[in-house]
């Protein structure tokens, strides 16, 4: 059986002070318990690097990056490399989130450049795929998932520790959640690439998933579906209280 993920996806939001007592509130929240298989993931802005490590070593907790430069040094004011990411002992690193995607356009071809580089140096990517409104009403969804999962892994061996994130656009940030069924449906299929273009051992390795309005009140619902390993979350874990609740929920289907 696959452990399940929880993972944070902070974007820019939170300033130093906010970080601390999140942490604070965060480890003392989950310090006492028995994780059971579940996997905590907190991807903070990259300032806050060393401040989360400091509160996460020694715990059960793991720190992810939000993006990754395609290039490994040079000349990319603002950008962050995988191997400074690696000089910070970083474990995870989320790559085509949509919100890269629309706002920075970061196509299937740099996503696919990002994990390359980033599984150089043994960061284990977190690769947001999923469809908008317009594409899901043409009933487009699955040739967009496909199309996308073909550029992210192109001469990619899967066989390693990646993340697939299923992210429909119009569930994030939204309110709107995909129900379980229609998330389910999309894991499924997912999954199913993944047995033909790789083996079904592969498939049944890798962790999927569901991002897009994701709360304390759907978790139960979506992870108890067969093919859905976890949420990569927006809102509601910038919270302790929810995000707290949803590592509880998380822990308690794993008992
Ligand atoms: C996300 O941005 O990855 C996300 C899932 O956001 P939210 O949970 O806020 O919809």
């Amino acid at each position: 059986m696959r452990d399940l993920i929880i993972a944070g996806n902070w974007k820019m939001n939170k300033t130093f002070s906010e970080t601390e007592e999140f942490l604070l509130e965060l480890t003392k929240r989950t310090d006492d318990k028995q994780l059971n298989d579940v996997k905590i993931i907190i991807c903070p802005p990259s300032l806050y690097f060393e401040i989360c490590s400091d509160f996460t070593q020694d715990r059960e907790i793991s720190i992810g990056a939000q993006n990754v430069s395609e290039h490994e040094f040079g000349a990319y004011t603002g950008e962050i490399s995988a191997p400074m990411l690696s000089s910070m002992d970083l474990d995870n690193c989320i790559v085509g989130h949509s919100e890269r995607r629309k706002y920075f356009a970061e196509s299937d071809k740099i996503v696919n450049s990002k994990i390359k580089s980033l599984l150089e140096y043994d960061i284990d990517p977190i690769v947001c795929i999923g469809e908008s409104l317009s594409q899901r009403e043409k009933g487009i969804t699955k040739d967009v998932i496909q199309q996308q999962l073909s550029g992210a892994f192109k001469d990619i061996d899967l066989n390693s520790n990646i993340i697939i994130a299923y992210e429909p656009i119009w569930a994030i940030g939204t309110g709107k959640t995909a129900s379980s069924k229609q998330a389910q449906e999309i894991h499924k299929f997912i999954r199913n690439w993944i047995k033909k273009e790789y083996s079904n051992k592969i498939a049944e390795k890798v962790h999927i998933l569901y991002g897009g309005s994701m709360k304390p009140h759907n978790i139960e619902e979506l992870i108890k579906q067969p093919d859905i390993d976890g949420g990569l979350i927006g809102g509601a874990s910038l919270v302790t209280e929810k995000f707290n609740k949803m590592i509880d929920v998380a822990i308690s289907m794993r008992k």
